[in-house]
């Protein structure tokens, strides 16, 4: 890494978070780890969850799940979102899991000869994206995959609200809950809850949480979790600007006073949207305003007080909540973290030291002792 613009990424958090969560809810752990586990490395997080205690892998595409086996990942990996019936012998020959989700996928299933795919039900139960939403549909394809080979792993369901509505998660619960009763059958997964539902939905019939965002620490129902992201960057110019000088594309702000403004190598190419405009970052330990429109590469700050060229800007991490930047940004942590770009390095912290950086654009990783 030459440009000093980094994501850091706390593996020990993360393995902590792992076995807080298993302790909790005492059940088996699916970590979910599509979208490049959230943006912060599949490969990485998969070692670091699987050493931790989690049991199996989720994925939302046959092309993460392919990326997982291609980097040497050998275990239990389930594809949560829809596949290619036409894909299944690479589905097969890879050990990949599945989800049947349609009764069209099902017939496209086994129509071909789909012997040996291993395949978990989708139940809809409100969401209302993928999945069964009759009983009588639900059984009919159970037993027509059963009867060309297929191997039944598991059934389960997706909360559309668990952060924050009880009533409508008991609700899909118990339409889940049916379901598996109507089933009959011994699923070895059995599972419903995600972040949010595993930390505080109690249930006797699931035997494993199927979590992402609080495996890095953020929930909106507990802190008791540890927050193992952050973003960085250095100033590399500070300027001293007289009253009435515009700042960035459009000249959107124009200083109203002697002002010290600092530019950074940040920008919405690395994920640092454009509505970022007008918040606050930290800058070494002062709080500066972003001032001018966030560039593709770089960012203004206006500087309440002199800080040195080289001085370290924290946009999310130990002082800036994640959660802080998302309410402020109108958004969710999730969407943050999943936007910030290829283009910026992963620091990786394990045992409490740096332990690998992580850019493929640049090398492919590499590991310093
Ligand atoms: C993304 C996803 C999860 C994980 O959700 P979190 O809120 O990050 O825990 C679980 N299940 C399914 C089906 C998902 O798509």
């Amino acid at each position: 890494m030459y440009r000093q613009t980094w994501m850091e990424i706390d593996l020990d958090a993360i393995a902590d978070n792992i076995k807080a969560i298993k302790n909790h809810c005492r059940k088996k752990i699916i970590a979910v780890l599509k979208a490049d586990a959230y943006g912060c490395g599949d490969i990485q997080v998969a070692r670091t969850v699987m050493e931790a205690g989690a049991d199996m892998i989720a994925v939302s595409s046959l092309d993460e799940a392919m990326m997982l086996r291609n980097q040497g990942y050998k275990k239990e990996l389930l594809i949560l979102g829809a596949t290619d019936p036409a894909d299944i012998d690479i589905m097969i020959q890879n050990n990949i899991s599945a989800t049947a989700y349609s009764t069209k996928w099902v017939k496209g299933v086994t129509s071909r000869n789909c012997n040996g795919l291993r395949v978990h039900l989708k139940v809809e139960t409100g969401m209302n994206r993928i999945g069964f939403r009759d009983i009588e549909e639900l059984k009919k394809a159970k037993g027509l995959l059963m009867l060309r080979g297929c191997s039944l792993d598991g059934i389960f369901t997706h909360f559309a609200k668990a952060d924050t509505d009880r009533d409508m998660t008991q609700k899909q619960f118990e339409r889940f809950e049916a379901a598996v009763k109507a089933m009959d059958y011994p699923f070895r997964w059995i599972h419903c809850d995600n972040s949010d539902a595993s930390l505080w939905f109690r249930d006797p019939l699931s035997n494993a949480c199927r979590v992402g965002i609080s495996m890095y620490g953020y929930s909106s129902v507990t802190d008791r979790l540890k927050p193992a992201l952050g973003l960085y960057t250095k100033i590399f110019m500070v300027k001293q600007l007289g009253p009435g000088e515009p700042v960035g594309y459009g000249s959107t702000y124009v200083t109203s006073g002697d002002e010290l403004i600092a530019t950074a190598p940040i920008g919405y190419a690395d994920g640092f949207i454009r509505a970022n405009q007008g918040r606050k970052v930290l800058v070494d330990n002062v709080m500066a305003e972003v001032v001018g429109r966030v560039c593709m590469d770089q960012v203004m700050l206006k500087l309440p007080e002199s800080r040195p060229e080289g001085s370290l800007v924290e946009i999310f991490g130990k002082h800036i909540p994640l959660q802080q930047m998302a309410e402020e940004l109108n958004t969710i942590p999730y969407e943050i973290i999943c936007l910030i770009s290829g283009r910026v390095t992963r620091i990786y912290i394990k045992n409490g030291e740096r332990a690998e950086e992580a850019n493929e654009r640049l090398t492919k990783s590499s590991v310093n002792g």
